[in-house]
Formats: structure tokens, sequence, C-alpha cells
């Protein structure tokens, strides 16, 4: 996404804002959608360190190795004007952030920042008290704004077209794997820059959440639980579930279903302002009944730059839901060695109620048994 340098310069105002208010002298951010988030800076992650540092109270910098100067600027980092200081080889680049921050009670690292450099930091500035930055960036990257919403609309289109061709592809005797290849490949050409997960769980498989694919062959009348997801050229990322099943599955299989479509639907309307993830939680467990036990994960997880983030849609979570947050609904069941089954949209919390970003139908998808 084209983001504006304005609004990157807002962003990395508010996580100053954000690590003065949590007590951080600082806040040290390492490549990944952090990163990318406050600078627009999609790096590769190296065993290098990149670093972006954000003092509560003090000028912004990137620190970069030298070979990775050019990259550095070619990113909007060039445009923002920030400071870029260079270290090299034989330069201890960590002794470098401590010198530039001077001595600090408390510095926040960033969540994905790896253990080697964690511990580099800790050495070179052992009287700062190191804690999560989680507080801070995942309190400001769990809103999103109205361009980050509009890119996942686009993204939810995109894997929505996928999930339209389909039921093309479902033949018995087809492999899950050949299915998945087919989705890779219309994945990609429906917009995404790289694919992320596939998911083709046939039969005893779909019992398995996060089966990926296998050789198992598609029979008739048994579900096929399709889960897909990639990466826009935006950043941001699509995820959704639907059901199919290639000719009817057994009664007791649509009972089950109808009354997890109507939990999906419960917990999506429920989504407004105020309300807490806890209650989201619960109005798609509750409805569940006896299949609640069948149940085994959590309702859903927020999504942007990448899949899984904050806020997470859980039993008990008293996280308030607010405007701006664009999260998962995706109940299902999971009976092991017989079947299973999910619904998943992605929704986004507005000032006025809910706006589902997938719309394809989420009833169960029966292909005919008998196609040429
Ligand atoms: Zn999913
Ligand atoms: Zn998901």
């Amino acid at each position: 996404m084209d983001v504006l340098v304005d609004d990157l310069r807002g962003r990395l105002r508010a996580a100053a804002d954000g690590a003065a208010k949590a007590d951080l002298g600082a806040v040290v951010v390492t490549p990944g959608a952090n990163l990318e988030y406050l600078v627009g800076y999609d790096a590769v992650p190296l065993e290098r360190i990149t670093a972006l540092v954000i003092p509560a109270d003090g000028e912004v910098f990137l620190l970069v190795p030298r070979l990775e100067r050019l990259a550095a600027l070619a990113s909007p980092v060039g445009d923002l004007g920030l400071p870029v200081v260079t270290w090299d080889e034989e330069q201890d680049p960590y002794l470098l952030i401590a010198q530039r921050l001077g001595p600090l009670a408390s510095i926040g690292v960033a969540d994905d920042m790896t253990a080697d450099k964690v511990l580099r930091l800790r050495a070179a500035m052992p009287d700062a008290d190191q804690r999560l930055a989680g507080c801070v960036l995942d309190r400001l990257r769990q809103r999103k704004s109205m361009a980050e919403i509009a890119a996942l609309r686009e993204a939810a289109a995109a894997i929505d077209r996928v999930h339209t061709r389909v039921p093309e592809l479902l033949r018995i005797g087809r492999t899950e794997a050949e299915v998945g290849e087919e989705i890779d490949r219309l994945i990609r050409e429906e917009g995404h820059l790289t694919v992320d997960f596939i998911i083709v769980a046939s039969g005893p498989n779909a019992a398995s959440p996060h089966h990926a694919v296998s050789d198992r062959q598609l029979q008739a009348g048994e579900p096929i639980v399709v889960d897909i997801g990639g990466t826009m050229p935006s950043g941001y990322c699509s995820d959704c579930t639907r059901t199919y099943s290639i000719g009817d599955p057994p009664i007791e299989y649509l009972k089950a279903y109808d009354r997890l479509l109507e939990a999906q639907q419960r917990a999506v309307n429920s989504v407004r302002p105020g309300v807490t993830a806890g209650s989201i939680d619960a109005h798609a467990r509750d409805h569940l009944g006896d299949l609640a036990r069948f149940f085994i994960h959590r309702t859903g997880h927020g999504i942007g730059l990448v899949t899984h983030e904050e806020p997470y849609i859980m039993a008990d979570s008293d996280v308030i839901i607010e405007p701006g947050m664009a999260f998962s609904v995706e109940p299902g069941f999971y009976v092991e060695s017989q079947w299973g089954a999910r619904i998943e949209d992605i929704v986004v919390c507005h000032e006025d109620g809910v706006e589902s970003l997938n719309t394809r139908p989420r009833e169960l998808l029966v292909v005919p048994e008998n196609r040429s």
C-alpha cells in the first residue's frame, strides 16, 4: 500500500507517546510487520541487526548495516527524512544503540525480535529493564485506518474470488494436494503476491483444524474444509474458510453444520464497539450447545500485515472491541476420525456496527457428484 508519509509520521508519534505512557524509555523494532507498519520498510530479517529505535522523548532513528543502507533509503524511510545510522562489520551495533539512547531504566523490545538480538541488546544496556513492546505496538496496529480497511477489503474480495472457483476443482478421486496446487495458482491469479497457507481437509482430515493437504483422495458425501489466505501487494492479508462437499453428506452432519452457521452469524452480528472479545466468543460457543465440546479453538484473531495478530477473540477475554478493529470470526467443530467444519469471515467493527469483508455464501456448498 502506498502509505502517506504523513500517516507514517503519525504512527511514529503515536508509538513514542505509547512508549512514554507505558514508562518505556524507548522502543526497539526489528524487521517484520511492526517495522513495515511504522516506517513502510519491508526489510529482510537477517542475522545483522536492523533496528528502528523510538525514544519516548528524543529523535527516532533507523540503525542499519552499511550494506542495507540503500535498500532502507529506497523505502519510505528515505521520504520520512529519518536519520539512518549505519554500522560497519567491525562495530558492535548494540553499543551504537546504547550510546545514542544514553542510560535508560527500561526499554521495550518488539515481541518478534529474536532472542539473540534481545540478549545482545541486554548486554549492551545492562541497566535497562527489558519489556515487551507489544503493549505499545499491538495497541496501535489493532485499530486500522480507513486505508488499511480498504486494503483488507481488497484482500477479502480476492480470496472470495478464489472460493468462487473452488467448486470446479472438487472431483471424486482428486487428492487434496492436487486441489491445493490449483488453489495456489488461483490465489496468485486473483491478485495476491504470496500464498500464505492452503488447507484442503477432506473427510476425517477435516477434524484437524490446521491440516494442510495430503494425498488423500476426495470422496462423495464427506465434508471438505477449505481455508486459504495470502498477502496482497499492499502487504495486507486474506484468510477465509468455506466448507464444501461432493454430493450430500449425512443428515446428521447437515444438522450440525446448520447449527454452526447460525452460531457464526450470531457471533458476527454481536460485533459492535464496546463489547468484549470474550462476549463474541460466547455468542458462537453458547449457540453450539452439545457441539461446543468439539469447538476446540478460539473464535478468531486480528488480521492486518500478518494473518494472526491482536485482538484475539477468545473465551473470557475482556479486550474491548473498538471501531477499526479487524478480525476473523471462525467457529468450527472437529470430531476426531469422523469429520469437521469451519466457517470463517474477516469482519471489521465500525462505529455503527459490523461489516463482513468476506461475502460468499456461508451455507455448505454441495458440488454435484456426477460431473464430466
Ligand atoms: Zn483461516
Ligand atoms: Zn483465520
